[in-house]
């Protein structure tokens, strides 16, 4: 851990490092991001192990590795629903470590679009509920919301089954749900952690087009979790785990 010094009014506070450098056409960057979970006494998994990336404003990025290589836990630090053990997060030149609970549930709910491998939606509302959700939650005007989810289920090829059931839609349609349900409030950042592993490779494959094509269109960056090598090769670049490191970056475009 960098230095960090005890203030006497608000606890611990980490010491900004100097040599951080902010790059300005990065929508996340990460400096020497390390995580260890404590087991028992003693016992330490060291889940990140010095991970820095930069990844720029509309880039779609891949992370691939092995079970177990860290990758959940860096979408966590990243998407700011854990905190790192030390090093720093960025998203937009703003280092989360620095954000109260207040703020960062606002860039949860804001700037940030969670999906996720199980769906995670609501059985008990309709598709279009389901995309309205976090909408509520963000305290949107009522025609804001009425015109967003009708787009974003359009967007995703939904229009007809607004008013399914998660339970009456297929895996890949319920994926769709939840990939409107993390467009609506317009995030900047969609995080993906294993979306296709549910489905199968054909549907898999058309589910990672569909974000691919958003991506182009609305221009958010896209960070996606996938251990499909076909999966990931539809990203630009792909970021390969190990041991919670990256051990390699390969650019797609070349
Ligand atoms: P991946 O997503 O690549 O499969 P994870 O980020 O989930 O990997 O896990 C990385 C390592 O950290 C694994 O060894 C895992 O067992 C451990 N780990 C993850 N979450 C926790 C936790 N909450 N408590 C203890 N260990 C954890
Ligand atoms: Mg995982």
């Amino acid at each position: 851990m960098r230095k960090a010094k005890k203030s006497k009014q608000q606890g611990l506070v980490f010491q900004e490092p100097k040599d951080y450098e902010l790059d300005p056409n990065a929508m996340i960057q990460t400096f020497d991001l390390t995580k260890i979970y404590n087991i028992t006494e003693g016992i330490e998994i060291r889940a990140l192990n010095g991970v820095s990336i930069d990844i720029k404003k509309g880039e779609f990025v891949s992370v691939m590795g092995p079970s177990g290589s860290g990758k959940t836990t860096l979408l966590n630090m990243i998407g700011a629903l854990d905190n790192p053990t030390s090093g720093a997060v960025y998203i937009n030149r703003t280092n989360i470590a620095h954000m109260d609970d207040k703020q960062r549930t606002n860039l949860r709910l804001k700037e940030i679009g969670f999906i996720f491998q199980f769906y995670n939606l609501v059985p008990v509302l309709s598709a279009y509920e389901n995309v309205e959700l976090p909408m509520l939650f963000a305290a949107r005007t009522k025609q804001e919301i009425e015109k967003n989810v009708n787009k974003f289920l359009d967007l995703v090829g939904l229009s007809d089954k607004k008013d399914h059931l998660p339970s009456e839609l297929s895996g890949g349609e319920q994926q769709r749900v939840a990939i409107a349900r993390a467009l609506c409030n317009e995030p900047s950042i969609l995080i993906a952690d294993e979306p296709t592993g549910e489905l199968d490779t054909k549907m898999g494959m058309e589910i990672v087009k569909l974000l691919r094509e958003l991506n182009l269109e609305l221009n958010q960056t896209i960070l996606m979790v996938s251990h499909d090598p076909m999966v990931g090769a539809l990203a630009e670049r792909i970021l390969k785990m190990r041991d919670g490191k990256i051990i390699e970056t390969v650019d797609t475009k070349n």
